[in-house]
């Protein structure tokens, strides 16, 4: 098997703002793995929240030597190769794994989801985010996501009361906040979830920094909407420590090396009776339907990394009216554009 790899920048429609910081843009690694003349794509898309850039891809991807196995189905022996190499890395090990996956799936002449044994009608809706911004953006940008049923909300700076004000002002569809490890105060992240709450907030996402857990669950056990774990939940290893504070998890493929980790944490979280969404980074149209391949095993879905963008270097996993519509392509289903 041969690896090859290259750097693209995807340009955002609008600058996105999240308690970290704005961005205008974003670099990804674009990867190929080819085996007997067939090719499957994957990507990273880094992020400096978990220690990675596209410096650090680049580098992990260089210590990557794939031609030591010629049986892309022996996906278990090949990944944990991968993992070993070096500690972190969770978002080049997920491009491998993504890019491995598509070429299995083509070996097959097989969509990933039937390979797993799914049901394409189950995909979930996938929510719309609005990121942090003035009155009069918040207005236009939901205006401008009107066929997206469910809208997921940043917040976790100063204005929050002002944004969810803005966007019940012009509409009464559901609504889902990402605080972003934004609320540093247990008391503070109590009164906002009670209001939040009060205003159909469905569910509140990482309300506090990732290294304050016992905060969360005495938050938690104060509030009558599920409060779900992103920061909190990187890999599998992190999941039977979350119950205590958690009422589900937000696995992203970028954080936990991909689809084969993804699913192990998807049943550990079932294991504990836990709510299980499927969420992402900015991405192209290859990492959001690597995760729309396997998102008819969660309850919820924020798959719209590519739905940011304008310059998506694929094509895949189709929209409708907030649905996730997989097609019966063999592997991930994903047209190379550029
Ligand atoms: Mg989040």
């Amino acid at each position: 098997m041969i690896l090859k790899y290259r750097t693209f920048e995807l340009k955002l429609k609008h600058p996105f703002k999240i308690t970290r910081g704005v961005r205008t843009s974003n670099w990804v690694v674009l990867i190929e793995i080819e085996h007997d003349g067939i090719v499957g794509y994957g990507e990273a898309s880094p992020s400096p929240r978990y220690g990675e850039s596209v410096e650090t891809v680049q580098n992990f991807l260089k210590s990557v030597d794939l031609s030591k196995f010629d049986d892309p189905f022996q996906i278990e022996d090949i990944l944990s190769y991968v993992d070993s190499i070096q500690p972190g890395n969770t978002s080049a090990k997920a491009g491998v794994d993504i890019a491995l996956h598509d070429l299995v799936g083509k070996m097959l002449n097989a969509p990933l989801y039937k390979i797993f044994g799914l049901n394409k009608e189950k995909t979930p809706i996938t929510s719309f985010t609005i990121g942090i911004d003035e009155p009069e953006v918040i207005e236009r940008k939901v205006k401008e996501a009107e066929e997206y049923p469910i809208l997921k909300v940043k917040l976790g700076l100063e204005n929050d009361e002002e944004i969810i004000k803005t966007i019940r002002k012009v509409t009464d569809k559901k609504i889902r906040v990402d605080a972003n490890e934004g609320w540093r105060a247990k008391e503070v992240a109590l009164e906002k979830i009670k209001w939040l709450q009060d205003q159909g907030v469905e569910f509140v996402e990482q309300p506090m920094p990732a290294n304050d857990l016992d905060s969360v669950a005495w938050v938690r056990d104060k509030v009558d909407i599920p409060i779900i774990a992103d920061e909190n939940c990187v890999r599998l290893w992190d999941v039977p420590n979350l119950g205590k504070a958690y009422d589900g998890i937000n696995i992203k493929l970028m954080k936990c090396t991909g689809i084969r980790e993804a699913m192990k944490m998807i049943n550990t979280a079932r294991a504990m009776n836990m709510k299980v969404m499927l969420g992402c980074m900015i991405e192209s149209s290859v990492g959001i339907t690597a995760g729309a391949q396997i998102s008819p095993l969660v309850d919820y879905a924020d798959l719209d990394g590519n739905l940011l963008i304008t310059n998506d270097p694929f094509e895949g996993v189709k929209v409708e009216n907030g649905k996730l519509i997989l097609s019966d392509e063999p592997g991930l289903g994903v047209k190379k554009l550029v």
